[in-house]
């Protein structure tokens, strides 16, 4: 029986885990990158068209584990773990706020060292192949082909397969030829924030700040962060409204700029290391949501193609390895019914018998009616953490609420869990995780309603009782009131 084929268009980081997934499962993988292979050290269009380094977390790291426990080593091998934020205040102060009661951290990871050691898996399997200056042109689900130029030489080439899957990021041209074969809902958003990034060299060859936490200027309407590298320096961004970047146009502008918010960055980054600012691109943010991601047992679209987010919850690519994970998962499952297709040891070396259409469609099927929803409350906590990051978490009602959850989780772990830690520490889905942080929300505020209303009345009692009678009042005896309900 022969094998079923893939094409995946994008070899980024979703499209190249995912060529790493259907390899191993026995699928004969063709993989489309349009830039040219990142690993040739004369390709100079580096992975840096949108973040130097990235935050990883539990949801990435478990995809990557599904894969080859070894290939998480070699990723853990490139990491630096993050416990907490490092706020910086105005006046230079600094106030570390831990991300888990139980020390549990995210990681800063190299984008573009994280994409070539995925390019290299998926090439250690025999049945893969990488077309690197491939650009995706169009695409027919109905027929399951794809045509793509060759940059180099000009020409098009059409591919064919059992099943496509669009991993060709944000402005995706496999999404666009999704809508021409059946009827998605989509949703595109522009926020009014863009980023631009800045570089921290290290001070006297060491990091210029604490290396493990992810550090922030948090000021309101717009904020500065930095995670640290492998090279002991730091990848800032700078998150502002486009109307703050454009009124910063002199030297002097983005001086006097720095001097008023970001004060004791200045001798850390160096009169150069602002400047870069001019430099640098200034990148637009928006998110895509929509619906479905498949069509038929045709197609599927995976990774930013399917649910582009705003960067505030470090999500993007942790729910885009999800999408591969879970993919797989529900491949598995029409492939070998007899194998529990969530536990990774049973599935290890499963490779999947060939596949029918219908099989395919099944699974498709099941992906549409979760990975919709759930990327599409990523996306809504990542806005919601727009506001906490730049803002909320300066703010004392902030970190009471933080402080209360963190105790009470100690308490009952199962009952009360911090929103950080569901989305960053487990792989609860994305819309469970909102539901519960709603409920806790619900519990907290009829908690502290009761506390409130109780310290008042009591408060109110012991004033009549003691201070009453000075003034010419006192509580009325009990038997005073038996008397008067008797009347
Ligand atoms: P991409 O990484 O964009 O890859 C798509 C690939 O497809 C590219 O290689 C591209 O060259 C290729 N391609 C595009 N068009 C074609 C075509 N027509 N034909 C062939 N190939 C094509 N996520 C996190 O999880 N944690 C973070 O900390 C984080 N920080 C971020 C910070 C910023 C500033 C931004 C902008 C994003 C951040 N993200 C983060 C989100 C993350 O970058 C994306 O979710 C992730 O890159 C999505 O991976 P992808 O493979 O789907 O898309």
């Amino acid at each position: 029986m022969s094998q079923n084929k893939v094409i995946i268009a994008g070899g980024g980081l979703v499209g190249s885990l995912a060529a790493c997934y259907f390899a191993k499962r026995g699928w004969i993988v063709e993989l489309y990158e349009r830039s040219p292979d990142p690993r040739k050290s004369d390709s100079n269009e580096r992975i840096t068209r949108r973040s130097i380094n990235l935050a990883i977390s539990t949801r990435g790291l478990s995809a990557i584990n599904r894969v080859d426990p070894d290939l998480k080593k070699k990723v853990m091998d490139i990491v630096l773990p993050m416990y907490g934020r490092m706020i910086h205040d105005l006046d230079g102060k600094l106030n570390g706020q831990s991300y888990s009661p139980h020390g549990e951290f995210i990681n800063s990871i190299d984008r573009g060292l994280l994409n070539q050691i995925l390019l290299t898996e998926c090439e250690k399997y025999p049945t893969t192949t990488i077309f690197f200056e491939h650009s995706l042109e169009s695409c027919n689900f109905e027929n399951k082909t794809a045509v793509f130029k060759n940059i180099a030489t000009g020409q098009d080439i059409t591919a064919s397969a059992d099943l496509i899957i669009g991993a060709d990021g944000a402005w995706s041209t496999a999404r666009r030829y999704l809508q021409y074969s059946t009827r998605v809902n989509l949703e595109q958003t522009y926020i009014e924030h863009a980023y631009c990034e800045l570089e921290m060299k290290p001070k006297n060859g060491e990091f210029a700040m604490v290396k493990d936490h992810l550090h922030i200027w948090p000021r309101k309407t717009f904020m500065l962060i930095a995670l640290p590298n492998l090279d002991k320096s730091f990848t800032c961004t700078l998150f502002m409204p486009w109307s703050k970047f454009n009124s910063i146009k002199t030297e002097e502008d983005l001086f006097k700029f720095f001097e008023e918010y970001f004060p004791d960055s200045i001798p850390l980054f160096g009169k150069e290391g602002i400047l870069e600012y001019f430099k640098n691109p200034k990148g637009p943010l928006f998110y895509v949501k929509c619906t479905p991601h498949h069509y038929k047992g045709n197609g599927v679209i995976v990774g930013d193609a399917a649910h582009c987010t705003v960067p505030f919850y470090a999500q993007g690519m942790n729910c885009g390895f999800e999408d591969i994970e879970i993919l797989d998962t529900l491949l598995v499952e029409q492939a070998a019914p007899l194998v529990d297709p969530t536990d990774n040891e049973a599935t290890k070396d499963v490779k999947t018998n060939r596949l029918t259409n219908s099989q395919i469609e099944a699974a498709l099927i099941k992906y549409t009616a979760c990975r919709p929803r759930d990327s599409a409350s990523m996306i809504d906590l990542a806005m919601h953490n727009y506001v906490e990051m730049r803002h909320s978490v300066s703010m004392l009602s902030y970190k009471i609420r933080n402080w209360i959850e963190k105790k009470l989780h100690l308490v009952f772990p199962k009952t009360i869990i911090p929103l950080y830690s569901m989305v960053s520490f487990s792989k609860m889905s994305y819309t469970n995780a909102v539901a519960q942080w709603n409920k806790q929300t619900d519990w907290l505020r009829f908690a502290i309603n009761s506390i409130t209303r109780v310290s008042l009345i009591t408060a109110a009692f012991f004033a009549i009782k003691y201070g009453g009678p000075r003034l010419g009042y006192r509580l009325p005896a009990i038997s005073e009131i038996t008397k008067l309900i008797k009347k």
